[in-house]
């Protein structure tokens, strides 16, 4: 039993298929990922945005494959990134059979949509060759037309449907590494997608709210829909749809994740809103703060509190807890208790100082484990 059941989210039981070296299903973390908008053929351009992806701490990235001069690229694309890459692959197999062979960890294609039988066998042929998982992308702007017709309009019963459609297909030709997509602009539509194909299936689900919008928005609409999927225990692996720079997708969705406890990446800010009571300016230390601790990717929380009203208790569940106090003096906690104080003394950097000593002790601590879960296992 769990010591705070409120927070418990039961994951939904499906396979496992493997993105390269990145597993995506089952008992794995679930995953964050984004797609270059660069020229695919422009490899120099591509590959310097999948590294500023892998920067950000992308796990998988897609690249669209609209014409042989991207699948012309892709090799180079492949050797250069760290994370595995998927081919995002419309209508043209040859495409789907160049990535495979150029080395794309995945490729994003509907089956029903390639053409022949024997297109498709040839396709799942290059996939079994060359190592590559698929991703069925069912989008609600464009399922087929018989599926509308007979539903009158793109509802979650049609887009489940053409999803399994798709899977029997490969299902058919004895191939079982995909996972399957069903975005929708509108969260309802979305939600309830996917909600029916995590029902009517065990496949591993890639979750997305398509073309969500701007920044602003669009962050609102993927953290109320696949947030609420999340909860309920449903997605392997999420692509925040922005129009913006996708480094900020990867940012969002390890938000997201952060957010429901689902994965820790980075130090979790924790900071109020400011008001009259506050004893330093929260919104500018905490916009510093973000910018320079940027590059921590430990797994750490950290309090920032204008003032006693709310510190102390924030800062009793923290790693670092901060609280404004009168006349230029603060409190600083430290594994959630009363620490030091500072006086008159930049806030941001004292804090850029003990967040990077305790991440650099968190692991240190990890690395310890690890060498002598190592050693116990050699001994063996
Ligand atoms: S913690 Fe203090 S400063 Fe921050 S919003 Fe609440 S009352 Fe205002």
């Amino acid at each position: 039993m769990s010591v705070r059941p409120y927070r418990d989210i039961a994951r939904r039981k499906c396979r496992q298929i493997k993105v390269g070296a990145v597993r995506v299903g089952g008992d794995a973390p679930i995953t964050v990922q984004s797609m270059t908008n660069t020229l695919t053929a422009d490899a120099k351009a591509t590959i310097a945005q999948i590294q500023a992806l892998e920067a950000a701490g992308a796990d998988i990235v897609r690249v669209s494959c609209p014409d042989e001069e991207s699948t012309a690229a892709m090799g180079e694309i492949v050797r250069a990134a760290k994370v595995p890459i998927v081919a995002d692959i419309h209508f043209h197999y040859k495409r789907a059979i160049e990535a495979a062979k150029a080395g794309a960890a995945c490729l994003r294609i509907n089956p029903g949509n390639i053409g022949s039988a024997d297109r498709v066998k040839e396709v799942v042929k290059a996939a079994k060759d060359h190592g590559c998982a698929m991703r069925i992308g069912v989008n609600a702007g464009s399922l087929e037309r018989e599926l509308l017709e007979r539903y009158g309009e793109p509802c979650p019963e049609a887009m489940v449907e053409s999803a399994l459609d798709h899977a029997k297909i490969l299902e058919d030709n004895d191939f079982f590494e995909f996972k399957i997509s069903v975005k929708a602009s509108d969260v309802f539509l979305a939600v309830a997608a996917y909600q029916g194909l995590a029902d009517a299936c065990d496949y591993p689900l890639h979750l997305g709210i398509t073309e969500a919008g701007g920044f602003r928005s669009g962050t609102v609409k993927s953290s109320i829909g696949m947030g609420s999927l999340l909860w309920a225990g449903i997605g392997d692996t999420i692509r925040v749809s922005l129009s913006a720079d996708p480094v900020e997708e990867i940012k969002v969705g390890f938000d997201i994740l952060k957010s429901l406890n689902l994965r820790h990446r980075g130090v979790n800010i924790i900071s109020c809103p400011s008001c009259a009571r506050q004893q330093y300016e929260v919104i500018k230390t905490v916009e510093r703060l973000e910018q320079r601790i940027a590059h921590i990717n430990t797994p750490m929380t950290v309090s920032v509190i204008g003032c006693v009203v709310n510190g102390p208790g924030e800062a009793r569940e923290t790693d670092i807890g901060f609280t404004g106090g009168g006349n230029g003096t603060h409190q600083v906690y430290i594994a959630g208790v009363p620490h030091h104080r500072l006086k008159d003394a930049d806030i941001v950097d004292h804090l850029v100082e003990l967040i990077e000593k305790k991440a650099a002790e968190i692991e240190a601590a990890k690395a310890a484990a690890a060498a002598a879960s190592g050693a116990k296992t050699a001994a063996e």
